[in-house]
Order: structure tokens, then C-alpha cells, then sequence
């Protein structure tokens, strides 16, 4: 990663700072791609002469509005919504949604700028958005949960469809929210239209793997990077963040491959288990009662110990792999890593490095994978649901799971061929970003001033 801005890109990130002020997350996200673009611009006259990288830090279209819903003891309830519709050059809108407290604008245009990159990364025919709601499910009843759905649902389906705008989950949004979502547009508009949603149920026009795939695609990605320095994942202590969706994926992957995973956390602690994390535990702890992983702990007894509060990335792993949420690894936490003798970092959240930290990792010499190719099997598996939905076909397990391998090697690949091609041989992130922009940016200059 170059260290500084190429100075022709300085007016470019100042702009971008003034007209999106106290969104720190977006600044952070657009900070960090125009970092690796110094040799783009200096190679490819034509993109500044375009203003592309201007007009693609510039959402194309941002959607607030307001969410009243009825609580189970008869109060009415306010949030907000968004949808941010950041860049249509490759393929409809397409991105999650996300349900969290600390929701606001510019984490939702963090995370839709994130994934212009990344859905470029995947090869496959979609833009990037996001969306999502300050709304906090977390000790909501079903029907709250569904109520809040449908008055979401009730604004947004007018910007959406297949050809248009494709949301699916995030953090806070899996397969209940997707169901009530879904169950409202489809009562809305009277159409079935399944290529509108993605992250569906099997029973109901959703793709194998795709609950799997963004904790598959990590660990695939991972494997990939390691294979090409002649490694494998046999063998290796895993430290993982989070314990939700993309955790619980990449654990099982990690494991099947003959990791050793020895801790994940929640919001509240972590867990530390010597003997390897039990997942059959984990994920009836989880997905059965939505519970912590303190609970975990106290079930599995022995090999296991739960720290409340503290930081996960104090447990020693050869592999660390943060899945939980933006900015959870710290110069700190990077320098607990070193110490422990980390030599790889993957992100399977998005954004979960912060900037000074990944400058650490990568002075300690440890291997650091950006987010937006680590992570990208989930997208891309939306993808092939779209796919499927498109063709009224549905595939089997195996055969959904190799095209994501497939998939994902091919990222792992360009990452690695772009970061030759510019100068940077072995660096992720500057192979990640250039790849990503120089496919969107190829195409907006092809579709003109848009
Ligand atoms: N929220 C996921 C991501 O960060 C998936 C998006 C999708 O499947 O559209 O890529």
C-alpha cells in the first residue's frame, strides 16, 4: 500500500471529506482504495480526464426514510432507513442490509462504496449498494422483528428489482428478515419476483451455500494465499472474531480443512477453547436461542474460558480472521497479534482493520488480505442465486460450492496478478482495489458522463 495520496487525488479525498462531513467510516473506506491508485492514475490519463474517480465517490443515488412500527405492548416505534444506490456501471444495485444501533449514512456508504470493489472482484454482472436500518433486533420478539420488516419493506420496495436494486443481509439481517421482507414486497406488488432479494430459503427461491458462503469464501480465500506460498490450513491455530454468520462459516471451513480454531467472541467477551471450538455447541447456541458465547463457555465447561470484555486478539493463532465488525482490530490488537506470532490476517468482515493497524501488520510482516476479495463469496453467491432465479433453476450443493471456489481462487489470482502488473508483487490490498477499480472504471468511461 503507498503510504501517501498521489497528490492529484488529494482535491478528490478533500471533496469527498466536505461534502460527506463527520462520516468518518466513508472517508476511511475511500481513503484507503485512492491509496493504492497512485500508479492507476500515473498509467491511465483518461480516468482523470473522465473525472471518474470523482463521480464514483459520489453515491448515485441515497435513499432516507422514515420506519414507524408497533411494539408488542401497543407503542409506536421510529427508525430510519436507508438504502444508498452507490454505482450501477456493472450490473443492478447489490449489497446488504444491516440492522444495527450504530447504523447511520456513513456507515451505509462505507459499506455500498466498499462494495463497488468488491462485486467487481467477483466477475460477475453487479453494481454496489447498501442499506439499512439503526433498528436493534437483538431482544425483539418475531413479530416485532416482522412488524419492523414490513414498514421497512413498505418504503423501499418501490426502488427495488431485479434489474434495479437487490438487497440481502448483513449484520442483524439473515434468513427471518429476509422472509419478512421478501413476504411484504411480494404482498405489495402481487409479483413473485425471487431475483429481487437474495439470501432467501431453500423452500422459497434461495441458493445452497449461500447461508455458507461468505465464511466458505474466507477460508477458500485463505487456503489459496497459503497454497501459493506451497502451505496449507492443516494443522494451524485460527483465531476468529465474531460469532455470527460469517464466524460460524468460516470455522466450519477452517475446521473441515484441519484447522485447529481456538476462539471467537461476541459483542460482550471472548472465548477461548484449546480443544478447538465445539461448532455443533456454538451454532445451537446461536442459531437456536440467539444466545452469547458465554454461554458457550459455561456449556461446554473444561477446555473452555470466556473473557468478558478484553480483546480476542490477545489469543495466540498463526491465522487471525476478524469476522465480526468494522474497525475491531486495532494498533493494538495488531501488535498483541505480532507478538504472538501472527502471520496472516484475513478479513471476513468488512472493514474490520483499522488503517494503523494494517500499517502495523504489515511492519511486522504479517500477510493481510483486504476484506473486499476475502469476503466477496457471500456477493458472489448472491449472485449465483440471481442466476438461478433468473434460469427458474436451482443447483445442488456441490456444484454451488465449486463455482464459489471457483470463484474465489479467481479473485485470490487477479489480486495477485494486478498487484504484479502495478508494482507491488504479494500486496492484497493494492491488487484488491486496482483490480476492483479499473473494472468499474473501464465501464463508466465505455457508458460516458452519467
Ligand atoms: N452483506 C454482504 C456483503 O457484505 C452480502 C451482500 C449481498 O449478498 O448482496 O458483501
Amino acid at each position: 500500500m503507498m503510504p501517501l495520496l498521489d497528490p492529484s487525488l488529494i482535491p478528490v479525498f478533500d471533496e469527498v471529506v466536505a461534502r460527506n462531513p463527520g462520516e468518518t467510516e466513508f472517508h476511511q473506506a475511500v481513503q484507503e482504495v485512492l491509496e493504492s491508485l497512485g500508479p492507476v492514475v500515473a498509467k491511465h490519463p483518461e480516468y482523470a480526464d473522465a473525472e471518474v474517480i470523482r463521480r464514483l465517490c459520489e453515491p448515485e443515488r441515497q435513499i432516507i426514510f422514515r420506519v414507524p412500527w408497533t411494539d408488542d405492548a401497543g407503542r409506536v416505534n421510529l427508525n430510519r432507513g436507508f438504502r444508498v444506490e452507490f454505482n450501477s456501471a456493472l450490473g443492478p444495485y447489490k449489497g446488504g442490509l444491516r440492522f444495527h444501533p450504530s447504523v447511520y449514512l456513513g456507515i451505509v456508504k462505507f459499506l455500498g462504496f466498499e462494495q463497488i470493489f468488491k462485486n467487481a472482484l467477483t466477475g460477475l454482472p453487479i453494481g454496489g449498494a447498501k442499506g439499512g436500518s439503526d433498528f436493534d433486533p437483538k431482544g425483539r420478539s418475531d413479530a416485532e422483528v416482522m412488524r419492523f420488516c414490513q414498514s421497512f419493506m413498505t418504503e423501499l420496495y418501490r426502488h427495488l428489482g431485479e434489474y434495479t436494486d437487490v438487497p440481502a443481509g448483513d449484520i442483524g439481517v439473515g434468513g427471518r428478515e429476509i422472509g419478512y421482507l421478501f413476504g411484504q414486497y411480494k404482498r405489495i406488488t402481487n409479483r413473485y419476483e425471487s431475483g429481487t432479494l437474495t439470501g432467501k430459503g431453500l423452500s422459497w427461491g434461495g441458493s445452497q451455500v449461500r447461508t455458507e458462503a461468505t465464511g466458505y469464501g474466507t477460508v477458500f480465500f485463505v487456503s489459496e494465499a497459503l497454497g501459493a506460498a506451497g502451505e496449507s490450513l492443516e494443522g494451524r491455530r485460527v483465531v476468529v472474531s465474531g460469532s455470527g454468520n460469517v464466524a460460524i462459516y468460516a470455522i466450519e471451513k477452517a475446521q473441515s480443512l484441519g484447522a485447529l480454531v481456538v476462539a471467537c467472541s461476541d459483542s460482550d467477551g471472548y472465548v477461548v477453547d484449546d480443544a478447538g471450538i465445539d461448532l455443533d455447541l456454538l451454532k445451537e447456541i446461536k442459531n437456536g436461542h440467539r444466545g452469547r458465547v458465554s454461554d458457550y463457555a459455561s456449556r461446554r465447561g473444561g477446555t473452555a474460558r470466556y473473557v468478558a470484555g478484553g480483546s480476542i486478539w490477545d489469543v495466540p493463532g498463526e491465522i487471525a480472521l476478524p469476522c465480526a465488525t468494522q474497525n475491531e482490530l486495532d494498533e493494538a490488537g495488531a501488535a498483541s497479534l505480532i507478538a504472538n506470532g501472527c502471520r496472516m490476517v484475513a478479513e471476513g468482515a468488512n472493514m474490520p482493520t483499522t488503517p494503523a493497524a494494517i500499517r502495523a501488520l504489515r511492519e511486522g510482516g504479517v500477510a493481510f488480505a483486504p476484506g473486499k476479495a476475502v469476503n466477496a463469496g457471500g456477493v458472489a453467491t448472491s449472485a449465483l442465486e440471481m442466476q438461478q432465479n433468473a434460469s427458474r433453476d436451482s443447483w445442488t450443493f456441490e456444484y454451488t460450492e465449486e463455482r464459489l471456489a471457483e470463484i474465489m481462487r479467481s479473485i485470490h489470482d487477479r489480486c495477485l496478478e494486478t498487484a504484479e502488473e502495478y508494482g507491488s508483487p504479494g500486496d492484497y490490498v493494492v491488487g484488491a482495489n486496482i483490480a476492483g477499480f479499473t473494472q468499474v472504471a473501464d465501464a463508466m468511461l465505455a457508458l460516458g458522463v452519467i
